[in-house]
């Protein structure tokens, strides 16, 4: 009995790895032609001040979805695209959906909003990257300002000098700087010695936590501390409940990204909404 079992979770176990190499290598053949048909397409979700809840930018966010096979996740495909270089082309597609977006949202009113735009390792670092960015801020007549460009905590850990130099000349354009997934994995924070950055977006691994363990929740105030110290903004990613909400809001000036204000949502799906709001 206990070899059958054993004997059936080896095949559980390795069912579960060939399904992951089967979905990869789908990923791999279809990715290319998604982006020419026009199946990946651009989501935002709100940041909102905590204690206002006024929404103060939102982050674009890549959604595919395939005629047959349904969603897809970034999380999925965006590693994809890392490892076999699309996320070259497909980068450059979603900065430039935002910044149509974000020209949009300006006509339309929606004047105070920043984008917040996710970016890889490979695509700041390409060659490509700040002239296909000066491009299309010229094409849509945007203020760099209003554009903030997220990495991800592993990334920035690299003490790269081209990576700080390409992050020193965003700056200098004026763009926003985030430090994403903050806290996330085994880090160091030394990093913010060599880069100058404007937000905080603090892992929703913590804020899922901080109701019941003490320690995370120590662990989340400190980095809220210490990032007010430093004048950073702090948003607090993965908000889902009022009581993260209240558990935010016993510090002032912070900013909040989650379920309880919004899903992402398509961009005519998200005027809309706000505009009942009003
Ligand atoms: P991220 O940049 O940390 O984005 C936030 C993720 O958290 C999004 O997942 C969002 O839908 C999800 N989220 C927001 N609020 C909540 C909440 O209250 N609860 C929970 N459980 N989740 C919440 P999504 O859209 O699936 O994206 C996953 C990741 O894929 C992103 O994490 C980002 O790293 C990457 N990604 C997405 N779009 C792009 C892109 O255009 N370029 C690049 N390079 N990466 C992207
Ligand atoms: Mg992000
Ligand atoms: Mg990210
Ligand atoms: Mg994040």
């Amino acid at each position: 009995e206990a070899k059958r079992l054993g004997k059936n979770r080896y095949i559980f176990y390795n069912d579960d790895l060939e399904y992951r190499r089967v979905r990869k290598n789908w990923i791999e053949q279809h990715l290319n032609n998604a982006l020419f048909n026009n199946e990946i397409t651009v989501h935002y979700q709100p940041i909102v001040n905590a204690k206002t809840k006024a929404i103060i930018g939102l982050e674009a966010l890549a959604r595919w979805y395939h005629p047959k096979e349904g969603a897809i996740s970034p999380q999925e495909f965006i590693d994809v695209a890392e490892s076999n270089g699309l996320i070259i082309p497909i980068g450059t597609y979603i900065v430039q959906m935002a910044c149509q977006d974000l020209a949009e949202l300006n006509k339309r009113g929606f004047e105070n909003l920043f984008v917040s735009i996710n970016l890889s390792l490979k695509q700041l670092k390409h060659p490509d990257f700040m002239p296909a960015v000066d491009q299309i801020l010229q094409t849509y007549g945007l203020n760099a300002k209003q554009i903030q460009f997220e990495i991800t905590e592993t990334v920035t850990l690299q003490e790269d000098s081209d990576l700080i130099k390409t992050i020193g000349e965003l700056k200098n354009k004026q763009f926003r700087i985030a430090i994403d997934d903050f806290g996330k994995g085994f880090s160091s924070i030394g990093y913010l010695k060599h880069i100058s950055v404007d937000t905080l977006k603090i892992d929703k691994s913590y804020v899922f936590h901080v109701l019941s363990d003490e320690k995370i929740a120590k662990l989340t105030n400190a980095i809220i501390i210490m990032g007010q110290l430093l004048h950073l903004d702090i948003v607090v990613e993965g908000v889902e409940a009022k009581e993260h909400l209240a558990f935010i809001n016993r510090f002032s000036n912070i900013f909040a990204q989650g379920y309880y204000f919004s899903r992402p949502l398509p961009l005519e799906e998200f005027i809309e909404s706000s505009i009942n709001r009003n």
